[in-house]
């Protein structure tokens, strides 16, 4: 495994980082969970990331088991918050009162003293930028989160929040955490370069398609098992497993594969960490088997011919 500073961070991050959205507490069940974590870190993926809501706090409570086996100086785990998690009004968004019980309950799930990562999940424009600022320098002063960074805001929303720390001596957002792989490269038409202008790193989310850049939908073929093929988890995906266009493209991209004696996911993977700004990875995985094929992208170095064909066949 490979590592990278986490933007202009001193933090070092595997280029691949595992996520447990999905998966954790839904698909994959505790021993299941515990095997593929424990392999993870077998294969040095360091970074962990999670979030609040994922099954409402069962993702967090899972990896709760799991995490005390592990010296804690060895991991990065990152937490979020936005999304509702009653339907209480303040249960939810970016308010000082929901960022502070949010962490609380992510600790407390967890079973840690602090998480090294805090990610606002979504912009949240029902509450003054400065307030959720504020709240989140509060939760870094008292140890419990350790750098933060932003989910799917946009390029000026991003800018505006690092300006506004920086003018008041407050820690800037050091990541972003954005949707991001060859099926779906909005990032880089502003996202992206403001994010590197800042000096922020890039961990980005479903870089696989949600398992799409496999290969696995070739045809249109929908796997028992597979996260299409269940209603529960399939609702983001649902377009893009019936576009034959796309499916043929990414098969494309398996003969491009083969060349250099991968698999398709680990040639999508791959790409995404050959772009300028991205520190890891992000993937989720829902057995041992799909982790160790993930991970084994790390260190992948595309030739420049086949980088272009790539960019073809996926424009931005
Ligand atoms: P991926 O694009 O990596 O998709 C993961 C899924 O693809 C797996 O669960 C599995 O699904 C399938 N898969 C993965 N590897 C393989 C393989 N080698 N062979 C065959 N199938 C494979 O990422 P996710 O969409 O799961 O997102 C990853 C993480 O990003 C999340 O866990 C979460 O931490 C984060 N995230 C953050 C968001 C945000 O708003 N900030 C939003 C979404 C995710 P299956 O076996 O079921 O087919």
């Amino acid at each position: 495994m490979h590592y990278r500073n986490l933007g202009t961070t001193g933090l070092k991050v595997s280029e691949i980082a595992y996520g447990s959205w999905l998966t954790f507490g839904n698909q994959v069940e505790l021993d299941n969970a515990k095997a593929i974590i424990r392999r993870a870190v077998e294969l040095g993926i360091n970074y962990i990331d999670t979030a609040d809501v994922y099954e409402r706090g069962q993702a967090e409570q899972l990896l709760g088991e799991i995490l005390p086996e592990y010296n804690r100086r060895q991991l990065v785990i990152a937490t979020k918050a936005f999304w509702p998690m009653s339907d209480h009004p303040s249960d939810r968004g970016l308010s000082r009162k929901h960022i502070i019980d949010s962490i609380n309950g992510s600790l407390q799930r967890l079973k840690l003293d602090y998480v090294d990562l805090f990610y606002c999940h979504r912009f949240d424009p029902e509450v003054p930028l400065e307030e959720t600022l504020e709240a989140v320098q509060d939760i870094i002063r008292q140890g419990k989160a350790l750098y933060w960074g932003t989910s799917e805001w946009t390029a000026a929303q991003i800018a505006e929040a690092w300006g506004i720390c920086k003018a008041r001596g407050w820690q800037t957002p050091v990541v972003n955490q954005p949707l991001y792989n060859l099926t779906n490269r909005y990032i880089e038409s502003d996202v992206l370069p403001v994010t590197r202008n800042l000096g922020m790193g890039t961990a980005n989310f479903s870089p696989l398609a949600q398992g799409l850049l496999t290969g696995k939908y070739s045809k249109g073929k929908i796997p028992a098992g597979s996260r299409a093929a269940d209603e529960r988890l399939n609702m983001f995906m649902k377009d893009q497993v019936a576009d034959m266009d796309l499916l043929d493209r990414v098969d494309k991209l398996g003969e491009i594969a083969k060349d250099y004696n991968i698999s398709s996911a680990q040639l999508a993977l791959a790409w995404v960490l050959q772009q300028d700004g991205i520190s890891s990875v992000i993937i989720g995985a829902s057995s041992v088997k799909q982790l160790e094929d993930n991970a084994a992208a790390s260190g992948i170095t595309l030739k420049e011919a086949d980088l272009r064909t790539i960019n073809q066949l996926f424009p931005a």
